[in-house]
């Protein structure tokens, strides 16, 4: 096995672009970077576990890419431009196919959105990786989960539901693919988080979080968060055609509510902010959706609605647990 040095010399200590404000960067005992005046940092951390995240049959390129994407989407929903990373990789032996092909995905999600890579450890031991993630917002522009209040405007980032379809489609040998399964399988490896609307919502969004385990679980979250209610326009919650094209329309509702992976933004807009959030994002392919409203807290915390009419969820939708329903559950 090859030492711990020559690991991160070989694959990490990379001769890529390092941003300008990355000072003293992996070789040395820490990292040394520089926040812009008048901004605070905001730092997220993910883990991702084999066999709890993954499995053996994802790509190690897909593990590089998917560890940064997803830390990478939590600074979205903060609304921060993301700076610089670190990492902290274990694993059981120094397979070099394996180190090569997920330090590529992990440069290349890394070099598009400009983001250095600082520092990490190497330990051995049951693969799992960490990214620890920074980013700067102006001084107190952050977005959080907690700034929701009734009669807000509830909106969705895009389509929900696929990377749970692309799963399904990985894992189940019977399930009928069809011509959607390399866009899906994409979306499932390979998320792109909403970076650029993630700055935008600054100061036009009252709350942000970013979907990770599905939209019912983390829309309770912000809920919790800000101490209200919403109501959910079940119609209007926007579908892939891959996915219409795939599943029934029970099937691919479920699937939109409560399948994780996704990391689209799920976020409140006040009335007066709707207009400026239209033209703000007036340019993009995939425009954010408005899916419903936020109400005075009340049980239970998420109503549904169907063209108009009060929709009662099938129970086993509530019952809904992250913990045990999927292998890319996380939390
Ligand atoms: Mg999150």
């Amino acid at each position: 096995m090859l030492n711990e040095f020559s690991l991160i010399e070989q694959y990490f200590l990379n001769n890529k672009k390092q941003r300008p404000d990355s000072i003293v960067g992996i070789g040395d005992d820490g990292a040394v970077t520089r926040v812009q005046p008048n901004h605070d940092l905001v730092t997220v951390t993910d883990t991702m576990v084999n066999g709890v995240h993954f499995d053996e049959s994802t790509p190690p390129r897909a593990i590089g890419h998917k560890i940064v994407a997803v830390n990478l989407s939590d600074l979205a929903a903060m609304g921060a431009e993301p700076c610089w990373i670190s990492l902290a990789l274990t694993l059981p032996d120094a397979d070099e196919t394996w180190l090569s092909e997920f330090a590529a995905g992990l440069h290349e999600i890394c070099q598009y959105y400009d983001c250095t890579l600082i520092g990490g450890d190497t330990t051995r031991g049951p693969l799992t990786v960490t990214v620890t993630a920074q980013g700067q917002v102006p001084a107190g522009e952050a977005i959080t989960r907690s700034g929701a209040k009734p009669g807000d405007w509830l909106y969705v980032s895009g389509p929900l539901g696929d990377a749970g379809l692309g799963l399904d489609m990985t894992q189940q040998a019977d399930m009928a693919t069809g011509p959607h399964l390399q866009r899906l399988v994409e979306r499932l490896y390979y998320p792109h988080p909403r970076v650029a609307l993630g700055q935008t919502l600054r100061n036009v969004a009252g709350a942000c979080i970013d979907i990770s385990d599905g939209l019912l679980a983390d829309l309770q979250h912000l809920l919790s968060s800000s101490g209200v209610a919403a109501d959910i326009e079940l119609d209007k919650i926007p579908l892939s055609l891959a996915m219409t094209e795939t599943l029934s329309q029970d099937a691919a509702y479920k699937k939109a509510l409560t399948a994780g992976d996704d990391y689209e933004l799920c976020f409140t807009v006040e009335e007066h902010n709707r207009g400026r959030l239209e033209t703000l994002t007036a340019h993009l392919k995939n425009k954010p959706i408005c899916i419903g409203r936020i109400t005075q807290l009340r049980e239970p915390a998420i109503q549904f609605k169907l063209h108009g009419e009060v929709y009662e969820l099938p129970l086993e939708y509530q019952g809904y647990n992250h913990f045990n329903n999927s292998v890319t559950a996380k939390d």
